[in-house]
């Protein structure tokens, strides 16, 4: 059995991984040149470790993996207003929690394709895909750039939130997308100075409708991210320039970030994708393609392992098109129950992530410095992991 896999994130390498174990031809179809450097800090726990650890890919993870110390919110002024204990939190999460740049992840999942015999998996990267269409029981793709037309028994779109399969075998991308209200923007600047500043500790800006992620990474660099409020239907003026615009008076520390912005970073809006079926024919989607759950989720690297991980399985012994419909709806009965979790766990977050006004501040704080006191950061912490974990 032969799978074109569009898209060479952590939901593609995965896929291509777990079915080229399971002993299929798997051809990985990527728009970018090479593997993507741009990136912000994933929290890797719960339903994510579980299925990386069942798939042996845990070890390669945990090998990027940083080691937070402390979580903090920051004032304009430059004070920690309130702060949670990580390394206290993973222990109560039994120990499994990982941060990890998404970059890292990648070439973690890149490096475990080694395990597969060679030439089950091929990578292609600076693919633009002309065309994807049926062709009978199985499904054709023209790759662009004069290179041959593709056939294969399933083609899988683990293309992203903006996935080109679904928009080419499902629907057009607004029948799909569910906005939260906000945009996200995420790049990495080397700055020394930033860096001492930041190390294994994520602070997060404590500031109404917008927020700041600065965390400290290897090699004196910083990764960031910047979450506001934004009207889905607003005409957008350049990147760099609204998030000066936005960020102005957040303090010193995200204006420096500012300063050293890529002119075009990485922003996109922040949102969730429902598709109620995944599958169609020889089509399947997984990752965000098939359901971000979005980054207030903090589930959505999670979510991709798990999907490929449950996807792979059901794919494994299928070794004929017509065992093809029922390994799919298997896929979906194992996964449909997670990512309804992730989910709605995101869109509880998007009324608290961002406060509105200044009371909501003061709220957060109260209940992060509750967490000092005897027990209940236990109990928080279990809250916050029996909720992610089911
Ligand atoms: C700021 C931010 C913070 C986040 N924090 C967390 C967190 O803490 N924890 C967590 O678990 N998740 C987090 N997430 C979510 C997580 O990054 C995603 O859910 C995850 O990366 C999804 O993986 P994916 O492989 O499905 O899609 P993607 O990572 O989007 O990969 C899709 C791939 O497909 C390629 N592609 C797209 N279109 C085409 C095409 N037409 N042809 C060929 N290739 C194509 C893209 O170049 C890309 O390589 C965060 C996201 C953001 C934006």
């Amino acid at each position: 059995m032969k799978a074109i896999i569009v898209g060479a994130g952590i939901a593609g390498l995965v896929a291509a991984r777990q079915l080229g174990l399971a002993g299929w031809q798997a051809l990985v179809l990527e728009r970018s040149a090479a593997p993507r450097p741009d990136g912000y800090m994933m929290d890797f726990f719960g339903p994510g470790v579980e299925a990386s650890e069942r798939i042996g890919l845990h070890p390669y993870l945990a090998e990027v993996a940083y080691q937070v110390e402390a979580a903090e919110y920051m004032d304009p002024g430059g004070r920690v207003t309130a702060s949670l204990d990580y390394l206290k939190f993973a222990d109560l999460a039994g120990g499994n929690v990982l941060s990890l740049l998404r970059p890292d992840m990648e070439s973690a999942a890149l490096k475990a394709l080694d395990e597969v015999e060679a030439g089950r998996v091929q990578l292609r990267y600076g693919v633009h895909i002309e065309r994807m269409e049926h062709h009978g029981a199985q499904v054709q793709v023209w790759p662009g750039g004069g290179q041959p037309v593709e056939t294969a028994d399933l083609l899988i779109g683990a293309d992203g939130i903006h996935s080109a399969v679904r928009a080419a075998f499902f629907g057009p991308e607004e029948d799909f997308l569910s906005p939260l209200g906000m945009r996200a923007a995420a790049f990495i600047v080397h700055e020394p100075a930033l860096n001492r500043q930041f190390k294994n500790r994520f602070v997060l800006s404590d500031t109404v409708d917008r927020t700041a992620g600065i965390y400290g990474l290897r090699d004196s660099e910083v990764a960031s991210f910047l979450v506001y409020r934004q009207d889905p239907l607003a005409k957008l003026d350049g990147t760099r320039e609204r998030l000066r615009r936005i960020f102005a008076g957040a303090g010193g520390q995200v204006d420096r970030l500012l300063e050293l912005c890529p002119p075009d970073p990485y922003d996109d809006a922040v949102a969730q994708v429902l598709v109620p079926c995944w599958h169609q024919r020889a089509v399947v989607l997984i990752g965000d393609a098939a359901a971000a759950v979005s980054l207030l989720a903090g589930q959505g690297g999670a979510m991709a392992v798990c999907a490929a991980a449950a996807l792979g399985d059901a794919l494994g012994p299928v070794s004929s098109p017509e065992q093809l419909p029922a390994a799919l709806d298997e896929y979906e009965r194992v996964m449909r129950p997670k990512i309804a979790t992730a989910q709605a766990s995101g869109r509880r977050a998007a009324n608290s992530f961002l406060p509105r006004r200044k009371l909501g501040l003061l709220w957060r704080r109260l209940i992060l410095r509750s967490t000092r006191l005897p027990g209940m950061d236990r109990i928080i912490a279990r809250q916050i992991v029996k909720r992610l974990a089911k």
